[in-house]
């Protein structure tokens, strides 16, 4: 007997009909293996924008405590549909919110991490040969208020839940059948990547393939639980992400992924002295602005500009406080540009084989795009374009590493 913890997602969750035909069928067919079954899900599609919009609707800056209280509630409702679908199929369930599970956060509203996960509760209704169902995306502080994890959260939840059950598997179902070499809607014929290491997955997750939260995958590596992402539509095996192996790092390229929910801010003839670069990002670092890029140009006469990005969700709030910082530091002024796109390449093979960014440039240059920042990692190359040309970049890169072709068959470059 094993201990398996399911995740669905909101498009899984999007009906009633999908709760009873679909998820509740995944379900029950784990827990007739004989299996202990934990399940996590998000909140029925579209339901967590509708809540930020309604929100959003009263003021752009809420207060993030109550944005919490009001975006958390979309989860309990379809943890409790699924409990009830499962009950009347005579299968004894239970719906757990996140306190109730044992979530412990810190007090990072809208973008909470997890500190701990007592699962008393949790084992108790297993031990009582029950399913239990458990909200994702929530938990709740010291003071037993309610936080949430950031966009896409449940996935965290899932991960964070299956180490502290030390769980035997955890599978993520979503509504694509794995990992793809890239946006398969971009890319007519991207390949569902079979399996690929903690690694990589952290990097095509942060940089935008949208299957998975970051932190999820962070918790994954962290305590080694194995991941599957699966469709709940279908009965693929998925694409599995584990531990990297000696095999892994022969594939050069394991796929490309897209952004464009970042903008650039752009602060403009810096005096170009120790303790600026400091002032600016303590100042987003202190009001929780996470910054991806850096980019600071050579200095001409003493001035310079520095560029960063931020998530667009974030780019009006780090606006406002970059241009208080630039008036303090004497700065010329701050320019904000949310069309733009990021665009990279990801795989371990990067570590070992040489020419790869070559090839990424001139393959953008032949199609004129033009880079407008460049990062880089070990085993990625990030590069900052103009938004509209997003799709034909990722397009040209995955034909330029015949992502199209099996991982065996590929040309080395
Ligand atoms: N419902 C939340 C969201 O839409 C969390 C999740 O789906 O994972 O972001
Ligand atoms: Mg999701």
């Amino acid at each position: 007997m094993a201990l398996v913890v399911q995740k669905f997602g909101g498009t899984s969750m999007g009906s009633i009909d999908r709760i009873v035909n679909r998820v509740a069928q995944k379900v029950i067919s784990e827990k007739k293996k004989g299996n202990d079954v934990v399940v996590v899900v998000s909140a029925m599609a579209g339901e967590t924008d509708r809540l930020i919009n309604l929100v959003k609707s009263i003021t752009e800056e809420p207060n993030e405590r109550d944005m919490d209280f009001v975006v958390s509630t979309g989860e309990q409702v379809s943890a409790g549909l699924l409990s009830i679908a499962l009950n009347n199929l005579g299968f004894p369930a239970v719906a757990l919110s996140g306190w109730q599970a044992g979530i412990r956060t810190d007090r990072a509203f809208t973008k909470a991490r997890i500190l701990s996960i007592n699962t008393d509760k949790i084992k108790e209704y297993l031990n009582e040969g029950k399913i239990v169902v458990i909200t994702g995306f929530q938990g709740i502080t010291e003071n037993g208020e309610v936080t949430t994890l950031g966009r896409g959260g449940s996935d965290t939840s899932a991960v964070a839940i299956a180490a502290a059950l030390n769980a035997d598997r955890c599978d993520i179902y979503t509504d694509v059948d794995g990992v793809y070499t890239a946006d398969p809607r971009i890319v007519p014929d991207a390949r569902r990547i079979p399996v690929l290491s903690y690694e990589e997955m952290l990097e095509l997750a942060s940089l935008g393939a949208k299957v998975l939260q970051i932190r999820s995958v962070e918790f994954a590596m962290k305590y080694r639980v194995p991941l599957r992402v699966r469709s709940t539509f279908a009965e693929d095996e998925g694409t599995l992400i584990k531990e990297e192996d000696e095999t892994m790092e022969r594939v050069i390229v394991r796929g490309i992924a897209h952004n464009k929910n970042e903008a650039r801010i752009t602060v403009e003839r810096v005096p170009d002295k120790p303790g600026i670069a400091a002032k600016i990002f303590d100042a987003l670092a202190d009001a929780n602005i996470p910054v991806d890029m850096i980019v600071q140009n050579v200095s001409v006469d003493g001035f310079t500009d520095i560029s960063f990005t931020v998530e667009k969700n974030d780019a009006s709030k780090a606006e406002r406080i970059t241009k208080k910082v630039a008036e303090e530091i004497g700065a010329r002024g701050v320019i904000r540009d949310d069309k733009i796109a990021k665009v990279s390449i990801v795989g371990l093979g990067m570590r070992s084989h040489a020419g790869v960014a070559g090839k990424v440039f001139e393959t953008l240059a032949k199609y004129g795009i033009n880079i407008l920042m460049i990062s880089t990692s070990e085993i990625k190359i990030s590069c900052i374009i103009d938004e509209k040309f997003t799709e034909l970049a990722v397009r040209v890169l995955h034909e330029a590493f015949e992502l199209d072709k099996d991982e065996k068959e590929r040309a080395l470059i």
